[in-house]
């Protein structure tokens, strides 16, 4: 599934490569995609200027000139950038037409979604969301987590993917934040002292750096796929011996989602 780090990907590179280019045609293939009416939709944002490429939490923004394009890739949505004149996929669902290439949003599993919002509404959309802090906020303090925490005697597990504290960690992440910070997915978050909590606010930033260094886990808007999994700690690495003690990992649902740890590293 994208997460934060393919979202941020993406960002970086079509900002590079989009930024100031008007869309002069837009086709839609599928309607349920889009969130619009298909033909407001493109009305909307044919002949605008794409001013700015943004990311909150796993969404994908572009600021035109009078609105937003906001897009959730979900399960398996991507971008990928190709000549005009490029067949399209079968699973092209969205195309964004410019000058001298063209943009094809791909979506086999048809999850994902994209919503043009008004530029006087797009606080209002993000706030309704209830959205965390950014891993890169300096607001994001062992305090802060500590204030959020005291009232949840949940998994640690379970409150990392809980969008409303910290936002943008998926599955992966936060199994491979909580190898790095020595924690053990069960522990109830309520029990976490602060030193611990800074421990885990400075591997999230560690663990995603590192995973934006290697384009994430999957195929990026050319085409090749992020090789962040290579380097995975733990997570996907059942029966395997961990890279710090030899003991080997261990898979456990925690919250209905497989968590992989170290029993012996995150006692
Ligand atoms: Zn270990």
């Amino acid at each position: 599934m994208p997460e934060l780090v393919e979202v941020e990907t993406a960002k970086r590179d079509l900002s590079k490569i989009i930024e100031n280019k008007r869309i002069n045609k837009v086709e839609v293939f599928l309607d349920k995609i889009v969130y619009n009416k298909k033909q407001e939709f493109i009305k909307t944002i044919e002949n605008q200027k794409i001013l700015k490429v943004k990311r909150r939490g796993k969404w994908l923004l572009f600021e035109l000139d009078n609105n937003y394009l906001i897009i959730h890739f979900r399960m398996e949505g991507r971008f990928y950038l190709l000549p005009l004149d490029a067949s399209k996929d079968k699973h092209d669902y969205v195309i964004f037409y410019f000058d001298r290439f063209s943009l094809h949003y791909n979506d086999p599993r048809l999850f994902g979604k994209m919503e043009v919002i008004s530029k006087d509404n797009i606080f209002k959309f993000f706030e309704d969301k209830n959205l965390g802090l950014e891993y890169d906020d300096k607001n994001l303090t062992s305090k802060y987590l500590k204030d959020k925490f005291k009232t949840h005697h949940t998994a640690i597990k379970k409150l990392l993917l809980d969008q409303s504290f910290i936002t943008g960690i998926g599955n992966i992440y936060a199994d491979e934040i909580l190898f790095e910070s020595k924690i053990n997915p069960k522990t109830f978050a309520d029990k976490i002292g602060k030193n611990k909590l800074q421990e885990i606010i400075e591997n999230t930033k560690i663990v995603f750096e590192r995973s934006l260094k290697y384009k994430g886990t999957y195929p990026n808007i050319d085409g090749k796929r992020g090789t962040f999994e290579k380097y995975l700690k733990v997570h996907k690495r059942e029966n395997e011996p961990c890279y710090e003690c030899g003991t080997l990992i261990k898979k456990e649902k925690i919250g209905g989602r497989g968590t992989y740890y170290c029993p012996n590293c995150q006692k």
